[in-house]
């Protein structure tokens, strides 16, 4: 078992992909690439991280951008507090860290956004500092090179399967095993496992007693959280009335139309008298109510309905002209819904 770290490492210089961020010692290039990869996968990460990179070139470049215009970079991403964090720590490093990243992952960790395995993998890319990076790639490699049947997401596997990892883990060249047993997760033992391939079958205990597809045990699956939100397109002389979201929420920071959250589908009546109630309007009429469209996100599955609405705009509302949209972060669903036909119908 102990040389199958050496035979990954052998394995990665021969295979591993051609990627940007694995040519650079930045720690400001690779932390941005960290958190890009959090939750996306490398071929729709890649666009992104050269744009922003492009864009904001320096840890300084980035704490001096503007918010919206970051995060209209950051569209299409999802999990949009990764960028707020990013913002926020960029901006925390300038001020107080005289532009200079944390040099170990100890002082990486004290920063906004960046966690253990953050902070691993920039420690140990950018410094060679010996520290493991325990991702989900790694994570499902490590249980079935060792065959480990805790359930993975549990307190017990982390405390194993570090273990287990320190068996092989090359303190020399950490940068190279940690880049090695990720893209070896990635690529050949991945959900569907290309055991011919694998240059460490022989040490692997899940491949000997073919369960190896069994491997990692999954925990109890989270159940999603429905909601019912209703969006108004409310119109006028050319002009969309669009809010920022604001509240500790998905989505915070972005624009959309003005909204509001039922505790369930309720009626067109139900949900006039709530908007009213929240943007303090008294007329308004309705010419088109939509279907429900679902929008699952990874915690939560949310149902939409719009409502085109004609009547009084409320005082206060931001009125955007239709040119001006694309100038305003948004999410998926907003997208969703300015494609919708009658909204389209509308603006056209
Ligand atoms: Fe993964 Fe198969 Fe290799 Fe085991 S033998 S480490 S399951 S690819």
């Amino acid at each position: 078992m102990k040389d199958s770290g050496q035979k990954i490492a052998d394995w990665y210089q021969r295979n591993a992909r051609d990627l940007p961020w694995r040519q650079t010692r930045d720690p400001y290039k690779i932390w941005l690439s960290e958190v890009i990869l959090q939750q996306t996968r490398v071929s729709t990460g890649l666009a992104y991280y050269q744009r922003i990179v492009k864009a904001y070139p320096d840890v300084q470049s980035l704490a001096a951008a503007d918010d919206d215009a970051f995060m209209l970079q950051w569209q299409g991403l999802g999990y949009y507090r990764r960028a707020e964090n990013l913002l926020s720590a960029a901006r925390y490093v300038t001020k107080h860290l005289d532009g200079k990243l944390p040099g170990n992952a100890q002082g990486l960790r004290s920063l906004r956004g960046i966690g253990h395995y953050t902070a691993a993998a920039i420690a140990s890319f950018a410094y060679d500092e010996p520290v493991q990076v325990m991702d989900g790639n790694v994570r499902r490699v490590i249980s079935r090179l060792f065959d480990l049947s805790v359930p993975v997401d549990t307190s017990e596997f982390e405390k194993t399967a570090c273990s287990a990892l320190d068996e092989i883990f090359d303190r020399k060249k950490p940068a190279l095993f940690n880049q090695a047993i990720m893209e070896f997760g990635a690529l050949l033992c991945k959900k569907v496992p290309l055991c011919r391939q694998c240059p460490v079958q022989m040490h692997c205990l899940s491949f000997q007693q073919g369960i190896q597809q069994q491997r990692p045990v999954k925990g109890k699956a989270t159940k999603k959280r429905s909601r019912y939100i209703c969006y108004f397109v409310w119109q006028s002389e050319g002009k969309l009335a669009l809010v920022k979201r604001g509240d500790a929420d998905i989505w915070r920071s972005l624009y959309e139309f003005p909204n509001v959250e039922m505790d369930r589908a309720g009626t067109d009546e139900q949900v006039l008298a709530k908007a009213m109630e929240k943007y303090s309007f008294r007329n308004a009429g309705i010419l088109f109510v939509s279907d429900c469209k679902a929008h699952v996100l990874s915690h939560q599955s949310i149902k939409a309905r719009i409502y085109l609405l004609e009547g009084e705009i409320p005082a206060g509302i931001n009125m955007v002209s239709l040119s001006a949209l694309p100038d305003y972060p948004m999410h998926r669903l907003m997208e969703k819904i300015i494609d919708h036909p009658e909204v389209q119908k509308l603006l056209s």
